[in-house]
């Protein structure tokens, strides 16, 4: 069986990743989530092993001791690691996967020996990113002026990726990314079985 295709998602905070996938999931089969560990407390609605798999310092560390992470960063005060094995489950079983995470450990996965596909989703503009950051109430003012600062650092790596999504529309955003995923997984690379049994080969 063909194995499954890594997609990393980044873009800064309040881009509309999460909002985005929410839909492209509902568009496309086949297609998991990789569920990061992070040892920031679950906001309002948020679900252990859905959203993240949530870790308290001790238990984050030793999954860092046992090799458990692919990769991990501290952001805004808290770790986040991506699941090794959740990631190669899925390829193993064909699945494609995508890991919505930030750019420097996207920049760490793209150093590894994966085939992966990196996507930037991003505002419009600054201005666009300030006024969805404002929008969110979930945060404190503080933490609200460090996902801006960061943000627009982030909004740099953009040059780096392999395919761009400017989300200033929600609908255009995910049919593009549904778009990209799909042309992806019609390339010639990813399909000689089903060319071979075209031709009976
Ligand atoms: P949030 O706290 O808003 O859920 O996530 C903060 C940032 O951490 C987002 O940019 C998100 O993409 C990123 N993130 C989530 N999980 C991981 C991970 O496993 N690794 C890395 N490097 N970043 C992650």
């Amino acid at each position: 069986m063909a194995k499954g295709i890594l997609f990393v998602l980044s873009g800064p905070s309040g881009a509309g990743k999460g909002t985005a996938l929410k839909k492209v999931f509902k568009k496309l089969d086949n297609l998991e989530y990789s569920v990061s560990a992070t040892t920031r407390k679950p906001r309002k609605g948020e679900i252990e092993g859905k959203n993240y798999f949530f870790k308290t310092d001790e238990e984050f560390n030793s999954m860092l001791q046992n090799g458990e992470l692919l990769e991990h960063v501290e952001k805004y005060g808290n770790r986040y690691g991506t699941v090794k094995s959740f990631i190669e489950e899925a390829l193993n079983k064909g699945k494609d996967i995508i890991l919505e995470i930030e750019t420097v450990g996207a920049e760490k996965i793209k150093n590894m020996d994966f085939e992966q596909v990196r996507i930037f989703l991003t505002p419009s503009s600054i201005a666009d990113l300030i006024y969805r950051l404002s929008a969110r109430n979930t945060e404190t003012e503080d933490w609200r002026a460090e996902r801006l600062r960061l943000g627009k650092e982030e909004l740099k790596c953009a040059y780096d990726y392999d395919y761009i999504v400017v989300n200033d529309d929600l609908h255009k955003a995910v049919e593009e990314l549904v778009a990209i995923i799909t042309a992806e997984r019609c390339r010639v690379k990813r399909n000689l079985q089903k060319i071979k049994n075209i031709l009976q080969e």
